[in-house]
Order: C-alpha cells, then sequence, then structure tokens
C-alpha cells in the first residue's frame, strides 16, 4: 500500500516533539539536531513526499541503489514547480566497499561509513581526482559486535590521526550503530561510548574545526541518541510505518 504525506506528516509530529523532549531534558538546543530520512526501503513517491514536507536530508545504505536514487530524485526536482527549502543533502549511511566508492563519490554529501584507513585512501585519491572534498564520520563499533562494520574503538584516534592528514578528506565527526534489542536503554552505553571518544579526540586536537558531528540513533532508539549528544539521527521506519 502506498504511504500517504499525510501518513509522514504525522509520523514526523511525533518524531520531532519526541527528540525536543530529548534535547530538553539534555539542555541542548533542538536546532543542534537534524534528521536524515532513510529512504533505503521506500518509493520514489515516497521520496517525494518527504521533499514536499521540507525534509532535504536523505539517506540511502547500498551504493547502487544511492546513485540510482539521486538520478531520478534530481530529474523530479528538475521538473517540480515549487522550490525546495533548500538543496537536497544525500547521506551514504552504509557499509561502502572500496570498488564502490565511485558512483557515489560526487553525490554524497556526507559520508557515514568510513571504516578503515584503506577505504579512507581510496575516497580521498577519488576526491583529488575530481577536485573535491568528501565529508566524511568515522563509523566506530561500539558494541563490539564481532558481525558489525566499523573500527574498533582502541583504534579510532589513531585512526583520525591519519584521516586528518588526507587533503581531499574532511573528517566532520564519528557514527556509531548500537546493537539491535528490544529495549533502547540497551543503546545506550553505545551512544555514551562514542560522545567519550568524540571528546577525547577533541581535547586531543586532532578533529579539527570541522569535526562536529555525532551520527547515532536509529528509529528505536534516536530519543537516547539525542539525550547523549546525537547530531545528526538516522530514521528510516518510524517515519513510515
Ligand atoms: C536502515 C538504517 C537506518 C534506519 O533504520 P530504521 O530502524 O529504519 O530507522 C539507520 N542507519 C543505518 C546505517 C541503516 O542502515
Amino acid at each position: 500500500m502506498a504511504i500517504t504525506k499525510t501518513h509522514i506528516e504525522n509520523n514526523l509530529q511525533r518524531i520531532r516533539e519526541r527528540i525536543a523532549a530529548s534535547c530538553k531534558k539534555a539542555g541542548r538546543p533542538t536546532k543542534e539536531v537534524t534528521l536524515v530520512a532513510v529512504t533505503k526501503s521506500v518509493e520514489i513517491d515516497t521520496i517525494r513526499h518527504l521533499l514536499d514536507l521540507g525534509l532535504t536530508e536523505l539517506g540511502e545504505s547500498r551504493a547502487l541503489q544511492f546513485a540510482q536514487r539521486v538520478g531520478e530524485i534530481d530529474a523530479y526536482i528538475q521538473r517540480r514547480r515549487n522550490p525546495l527549502p533548500s538543496p537536497v543533502r544525500w547521506h551514504m549511511i552504509g557499509h561502502l566497499q572500496r570498488n564502490k566508492v565511485k558512483p557515489i563519490i560526487e553525490t554524497a554529501g556526507l559520508i557515514h561509513s568510513l571504516d578503515s584507513l584503506r577505504l579512507g585512501e581510496e575516497i580521498n585519491a577519488r576526491a583529488e581526482r575530481l577536485g573535491i572534498v568528501s565529508d566524511v564520520l568515522l563509523q566506530v563499533n561500539c558494541s563490539k559486535e564481532p558481525q558489525k562494520f566499523g573500527c574498533a574503538v582502541g583504534a579510532a584516534l589513531h585512526l583520525c590521526e591519519m584521516l586528518m592528514t588526507m587533503k581531499n578528506l574532511r573528517l566532520s565527526g564519528l557514527m556509531t550503530m548500537a546493537p539491535l534489542s528490544e529495549n533502547p536503554e540497551d543503546a545506550r552505553p553505545s551512544f555514551v561510548r562514542l560522545r567519550e571518544l568524540f571528546d577525547e579526540i577533541r581535547r586531543e586536537g586532532i578533529g579539527g574545526a570541522h569535526f562536529r558531528h555525532l551520527s547515532m540513533g536509529m528509529s528505536n532508539d534516536y530519543p537516547i541518541a539525542v539525550e547523549e549528544g546525537a547530531t545528526l539521527v538516522r530514521i528510516g521506519t518510524a517515519l513510515f510505518e
């Protein structure tokens, strides 16, 4: 069944209320938190509804679908009568293989899933060839689950140091995925760990001026992530269910 705009609008209102409540609890301004609408499991028509509702930060998790959607939505925006409140920014949030960097690098506004030196080198080299600077986050495996992507907590600081030397990367912060669980509170330790790591990297003077984002929190646990300092929450299911 197609997802209506009203349905998304109601979900969006509830999500914004919960983000605001978490911000209040943590003493943070709500404008510090950006909602990335994860569109990986919806159809193009639904993405158009998001644009109508003013949501222009969009996330995809697979490189080929990412590239395809960027093309389709670009074509739609060209045809569209009403201007968007701001240009669409595409977030690459899923695991990225080195041989899939090419199709996404020019259009990715932010890559959340840089998780190794080799991937960093690949993105840097491709960005250099295109004469661009790529915005990236280092993905960290805070929950230590072996099946999870992300660098080890203990390797993050040194990896950040190396990434900072790459001229065509702009290291803008850290990202993590909490363990899947029924209970959102189970996610809190991973978020706390990411924030502590973030603070440590800043204290060491490694991050630089652009190092300011914490991408953490999904449909099940975003209120907790916001309490713990998230600046980017990646939400799919809660917008569309
Ligand atoms: C799918 C996905 C999300 C969104 O998950 P929901 O539970 O649907 O909100 C967030 N981050 C990543 C990396 C994802 O792959």
